[in-house]
């Protein structure tokens, strides 16, 4: 604090939570440390994610950019946050996402900006602003990333948790939908999650939703009094969001509700027909589930989410892999033309617990060729211009710099399962040689280091070309070798 300022309770810093002071016991050998050592800890609801844990997320993606670019879907990125305004609008002031999980951040100027809680406004107000309206239609976008919510922490559910979401803009037919929803279920197939269910529902449209909406109310008057505070509230806001309350009062009242299905204008009854036509010839499953409306005031017709099969629901996981829609009323309600639109969002966190409780785990990258370990201060020096020759000269080389141990290093190699060892120790180093370890037969040789990137080439190409007549010989031949 500036001397002389007296500390007021106006402090701008006020809301800033202090970092945890935590006494470190130190052994009585160790010299002495600071009094006090400070520890910081990620904010509440959020999480590191390691290395070993990114694989599953750098595979999952990888997957989807495959199975989306194959459908002509571009990769599109928004701000991460957006005038608070466009959430409250596009989801809806009463949506438990706007009206309690928002994160938001105060401007200098006065204005107020909101973490994005999901995907489809802030790509729908891109649209809109960039004018993508006047490329050929239909637009395919995708964004990968973090979304923010300020839930009550539990498992599997996070304040900072990732997404898939695809979006498709300037298309109506049903085919659409059908195809939204056959990339969803292929790609669960691809992750080798190949028993979901589609649960399916279509919402209606401003035309039969309003009858739709009074026919629940009139069911769920008497039983008021046996709803969820959160439910009561729903009933006046948006009485559609009571059928999907997960409070088993809730539900049991739920059961008997009337039935959108029953209640479709022709054009949306016609619309759903259409998809579930094109989901009986593609084979994909599906369970009609009235009880599916999502969250959001924006949807209208067709609504779904994707579940693991009944029998692999788990207690921990919240059940729903991802969810979506079509939401054609969207782009007037933020500005835009009348412009058709659907999309999905599939969170990341809710696959790879599924994956890691069924056992798969992402495929390991190949090992690099070559381990280039060192010892002694003028190898290290010489192994980074060696290790720049073999990058240009297209050798998968895997460095060392940071370990001194020869045995630490010779270990790490082995554990890499390279194919080669370069060992630059001292006396090589002065010589301007390289001792080449080949990791299969043990057989150790010198090199010149200038004739090594030829040396390396030719024996990987005696190694493939030993490795496709291995691949071509008769099981037989190969089994009477082994005996
Ligand atoms: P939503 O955008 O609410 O329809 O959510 C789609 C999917 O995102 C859900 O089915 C979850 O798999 C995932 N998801 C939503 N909220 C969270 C959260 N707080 N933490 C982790 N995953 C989430």
């Amino acid at each position: 604090m500036p001397k002389g300022k007296k500390k007021t309770s106006k402090n701008p810093h006020q809301n800033y939570r202090q970092p945890k002071l935590i006494k470190e016991s130190e052994p009585s050998a160790q010299p002495k440390p600071h009094k006090r050592q400070m520890k910081f800890q990620r904010p509440r609801g959020m999480r590191d994610i390691l290395p070993e844990d990114m694989t599953y997320y750098d595979y999952i993606y990888r997957t989807t950019e495959n199975i989306l670019r194959s459908y002509d879907f571009a990769r599109m990125e928004t701000p991460i946050v957006e005038d608070i305004g466009l959430f409250a609008r596009a989801i809806g002031e009463s949506t438990d996402i706007v009206s309690k999980e928002i994160f938001s951040l105060k401007e200098k100027g006065g204005g107020k900006l909101a973490l994005r809680p999901e995907f489809t406004a802030g790509l729908v107000r891109a649209y809109i602003e960039n004018g993508m309206s006047s490329r050929p239609q239909p637009v395919k976008l995708y964004s990968l990333g973090p979304l923010f919510r300020a839930e009550r922490p539990q498992a599997g559910r996070y304040r900072q948790f990732n997404q898939i979401d695809f979006e498709v803009f300037g298309a109506e037919k049903a085919a659409i939908d059908a195809q939204v929803i056959q990339i969803t279920w292929r790609l669960f197939e691809r992750l080798g999650i190949n028993d979901t269910v589609i649960q399916l529902n279509s919402v209606g449209c401003p035309e039969c939703r309003p009858a739709y909406r009074q026919q629940l109310l009139d069911y769920y008057r008497p039983y008021a009094n046996k709803l969820c505070a959160d439910c009561k509230k729903r009933l006046k806001a948006n009485p559609l969001r009571v059928l999907d309350c997960k409070e088993e009062k809730c539900q049991r009242v739920a059961a008997n509700a009337p039935q959108i299905f029953d209640n479709l204008c022709d054009d949306c009854h016609t619309h759903f027909k259409q998809l579930l036509e094109i989901l009986d010839e593609l084979d994909i499953p599906y369970m009609l589930n009235g009880k599916i409306v999502r969250g959001l005031d924006y949807y209208r017709r067709t609504v779904f989410e994707i579940w693991p099969a009944e029998d692999k629901k788990s207690e921990l996981a919240q059940s729903a892999f991802g969810g979506g829609g079509r939401y054609d009323g969207l782009f007037e309600l933020l500005g835009g033309q009348p412009t058709p639109g659907i999309g999905i969002g599939l969170g990341v966190e809710r696959i790879i617990l599924e994956m890691k409780e069924r056992g798969i785990e992402p495929p390991a990258r190949s090992a690099p060729t070559v381990f280039l370990a060192q010892l002694g201060e003028k190898a290290k020096k010489q192994s980074f211009r060696i290790f720049e020759n073999l990058y240009k000269a297209g050798i998968d080389t895997l460095e060392s710099v940071g370990r001194d141990s020869l045995k630490s290093q010779l270990k790490q190699a082995e554990k890499k399962g390279v194919f080669f060892t370069l060992i630059l120790g001292q006396k090589e180093s002065v010589d301007d040689t390289m001792i080449v370890r080949d990791m299969e037969t043990g057989v150790q040789e010198v090199i010149s280091q200038e004739g090594l990137i030829k040396y390396l080439k030719e024996r990987m190409e005696i190694r493939e070309k030993e490795k496709s007549k291995e691949a071509k010989k008769p099981v037989k031949e190969k089994e009477i070798e082994k005996k």
